[in-house]
């Protein structure tokens, strides 16, 4: 079957699943509510996301500098830093730094969903938990995630309860999502303390700093990077901007826009844990990593660039807004995408996965309605890129 039709017939079957939709309205109705409120509370955040749309457009242009300025600065906070030019060559320094017959705890990132990070990982031998909840049930129901900031939005809490009672043989009823999560919990807990490795990507990287941000409601994010001895960060090269201040601008745009007035915890983690506690003798691994490692992946990002209307899919904070107002997805959830959703998706199959066919697909589906647009913080044109991808697949260039 062609690339074209096998999208066909998930999209389609996706369209006629009624717990997809279920899922979705439940979803949708609570991001418009709590975003609207959370920008009423601080409206500062309109002005801001356009400073953020300046600090991305012109990071965008100086990714090679900015990653090479933040390797300096994370291996002067004595962590190791490297440029991975492909996906392989991210897999093979990753793979190298973890061996093989590790327990590895993992938080949500969609630069390792990318690059097959948690397939590769067990391939070696090794046993990855997936952490975030959405992301552990993915995992556990052998799924792939279906937004970016919640990838399991279009499970119902119908099939959690029917999974988690699989899981722990008891019977879980599906109203009590309270019960649900401490089930979660329950199973990952001790994982956390007993993993040799944990790994993470980043919301936003200063590059003078070295400094990761990493934004979470849930502190699995907090565990997995501060309890295992050794943190691994995968990062993609767009997520680099100049400064600390710009990455705060970044991440309190993000944060806003993924519908939260305040996240609960945001770690900023530029070097591995040290204490001077014992006569000032600087010690490495004191409570938290004593190893800490960045890989930032450039994979065609630095070619993307290149393209001035394409380029804008770069911009992109993956706060998740425009996806809560696309018509399609309501319907398809991240069957409308492929590693990326919607038209963001559309750009990274082609440049990225440098998968046409899929690209092509998605594009075709987009409606080129513009509610994305209205609902992006740094005003991404979808319909323009759409249409210009469309022109660049008809031109084989
Ligand atoms: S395209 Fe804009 S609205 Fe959509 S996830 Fe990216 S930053 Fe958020």
């Amino acid at each position: 079957m062609s690339v074209f039709s096998e999208y066909k017939k998930q999209i389609m079957a996706a369209a006629h699943n009624e717990r997809i939709r279920l899922a979705l309205s439940r979803a949708i109705a609570t991001y418009r509510a709590n975003t609207n409120s959370a920008l009423t509370k601080f409206p500062h955040t309109i002005k801001m996301a356009e400073e953020v749309r300046e600090i991305k457009e012109k990071a965008i242009g100086e990714m090679e500098k900015l990653a090479r300025q933040a390797c300096e600065a994370i291996e002067s906070n004595k962590g190791k830093a490297y440029i991975a030019k492909t996906a392989d060559e991210a897999l093979k320094i990753i793979g190298d730094l973890v061996g093989t017959g590790k327990l590895i705890v993992k938080a949500k990132s969609m630069t390792g969903e990318e690059i097959g990070l948690r397939e590769y990982l067990e391939e070696l031998g090794n046993e990855v938990y997936e952490t975030d909840t959405g992301e552990f049930i993915i995992q556990k129901l052998n799924s792939r995630p279906m937004h970016i900031l919640s990838p399991a939005i279009h499970v119902p809490r119908e099939d959690v309860a029917r999974l988690f009672s699989e899981i722990t043989g008891e019977e879980l009823p599906p109203d009590d999502i309270e019960r649900l999560v401490a089930t979660a919990r329950k199973l990952l807990r001790e994982k956390f303390f007993q993993a040799d490795i944990g790994m993470s990507g980043a919301n936003v990287v200063a590059a003078d700093t070295g400094t990761l941000f990493l934004i979470e409601n849930e502190g699995n994010i907090n565990l997995a990077t501060g309890a295992p001895p050794v943190y691994i960060a995968l990062v993609g090269m767009e997520k680099l901007v100049p400064t600390l201040g710009d990455a705060y601008k970044v991440a309190e745009v993000t944060w806003r826009y993924a519908n939260y007035t305040v996240p609960s915890y945001v770690s900023m983690i530029s070097g591995p844990s040290k204490t001077g506690d014992i006569e000032k003798m600087i010690t490495y691994g004191a409570h938290g990593p004593r190893e800490f490692h960045v890989i930032f992946l450039d994979d065609g990002r630095t070619e993307l660039a290149k393209y001035p209307i394409l380029r804008q899919a770069l911009y992109c904070l993956r706060c998740g807004g425009c996806l809560y107002e696309c018509p399609v997805f309501a319907v398809t959830a991240g069957h409308f995408g492929d590693k990326y959703f919607t038209g963001v998706g559309a750009v990274w199959a082609a440049m990225i996965s440098q998968d046409i066919e899929k690209a092509a697909s998605i594009a075709y589906t987009c409606l080129l309605c513009g509610r994305c647009k209205v609902r992006c913080p740094v005003e991404i044109n979808t319909p323009e890129m759409m249409v210009e991808l469309k022109r660049l697949i008809a031109e084989g260039e």
